[in-house]
């Protein structure tokens, strides 16, 4: 029956709605607030300093999110990894 199913289908689109709304919350920027920044800030690597991190793309605060490898990979705190930025595939 598809009386039960839409509303189930429902609670579960809310549930996550939520849960994104608390990771955006939770990854917002420190500066300005933005929830955005979670998702959709830019990244920035410092290979001097080995540091990889996000970039606000609102007021432009750093936030170090990685290290980045002698060999170019980046690798995020919260897990995953971009292999290096001069390399081609
Ligand atoms: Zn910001």
């Amino acid at each position: 029956m598809i009386d039960g199913f839409l509303p189930l289908l429902g609670i579960c689109i809310a549930l996550l709605a939520m849960i994104l709304l608390v990771v955006a919350f939770c990854q917002r920027c420190e500066v300005c607030g933005s929830l955005l920044f979670g998702f959709s800030a830019n990244k920035g690597f410092n290979q001097t300093l080995a540091e990889a991190y996000r970039v606000c793309k609102f007021c432009g605060h750093q936030k170090v999110t990685g290290t980045v490898a002698a060999d170019g990979s980046v690798f995020w705190f919260a897990g995953g990894v971009d292999s290096g930025g001069g390399g081609g595939e």
